[in-house]
């Protein structure tokens, strides 16, 4: 059914459709991307903030619906943005502040949402060369340390994330939002502890497991030889025995003071500028 034909539905001004009710059915399809299921079973999820969206559409992300607030109205990237959505099949929706306030559950909302497809990297895809680094979390728990660790793991050059076991989701609006962005360009792949460890034995890549009882400095570890993948434990009860035995070497970083661990995005990003080192010089900085 058109929802153009609704009473509380779009009006349609040139290929742009203008939305002021929350009823809509199209607003009722984009706010239950906050929920998981929903992102899982449409393969879509949202992004919030005209960078973003301009950085996910020129990386080539596939745009299913661009939401605009009135006031964004002419801006000359947001009309870019939403002639490349147009042009590319995708539906553009101008709408009230207060649609774009429920969309995003912020009382003060980005001007600019995309709606996303979402990618995910088949791990058998994934073949570590020389000098590349992936990073690899058991079980990560919190929407705000799985961004920062993409962001960070971005920002260090890393080549993308494995998500071991049960996580958060990479595609919440909160994780994209920790993200700044780094999602879009960041492969981020998902295993289970038995397909990760089938993965590693045929990857040829050094694996290196963070744990608080390990017994290398991770600062003594040779990450240069053979393709680094570092394994990081789970918020609360860090890495499982089944993950750090397939370790090739178990690297604690040494600490003082009273707390008993890192922040596991903390840790996640010592290793990875560590391993790193040698190939992150401020000369090659973009
Ligand atoms: N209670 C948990 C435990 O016993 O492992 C603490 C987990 S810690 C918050 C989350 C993860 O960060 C750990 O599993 C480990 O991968 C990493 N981590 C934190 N501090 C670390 C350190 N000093 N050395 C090595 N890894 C560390």
């Amino acid at each position: 059914m058109s929802h153009e034909h609704r009473d509380n539905g779009p009006r349609r001004v040139g290929q742009v459709k203008e939305v002021t009710s929350l009823a809509n059915p199209i607003i009722k399809d984009i706010k239950a991307l906050s929920d998981k299921k929903t992102r899982e079973q449409s393969g879509t999820f949202m992004a919030e903030g005209l960078k973003l969206v301009i950085d996910a559409i020129e990386l080539g992300w596939t745009i299913r619906t661009l939401v605009y607030a009135k006031a964004a109205k002419g801006k000359p990237l947001v009309e870019q943005m939403a002639a490349k959505t147009v042009a590319s099949g995708g539906l553009v929706l101008e709408v009230s502040e207060k649609v774009l306030s429920s969309i995003t559950r912020r009382d003060n909302p980005q001007m600019v949402v995309g709606v996303f497809e979402n990618r995910w990297k088949p791990l058998r895809d994934i073949r570590p060369a020389k000098g590349e680094t992936w990073i690899a979390l058991d079980r990560v728990r919190d929407p705000g340390n799985l961004g920062t660790i993409i962001r960070t793991a971005d920002a260090a050059g890393a080549s993308g994330v494995i998500l071991v076991g049960e996580t958060t989701d990479p595609f919440s609006l909160e994780t994209v939002r920790a993200t700044m962005g780094s999602v879009f360009a960041m492969p981020v792949s998902r295993a289970t502890p038995e397909e990760f460890i089938a993965w590693k034995k045929q990857a040829g890549v050094s694996l290196v497991a963070t744990h608080l009882a390990g017994s290398v400095d991770y600062r003594t570890i040779d990450y240069k030889t053979k393709p680094v993948v570092i394994l990081m434990g789970n918020e609360q009860s860090g890495l499982p025995e089944q993950l750090a035995r397939e370790a090739d070497a178990l690297a604690r970083i040494p600490q003082q003071g009273l707390a008993d661990s890192l922040n596991l995005a903390v840790a996640s990003a010592v290793m990875m500028f560590e391993a790193r080192r040698h190939l992150l010089s401020l000369t090659e900085a973009k």
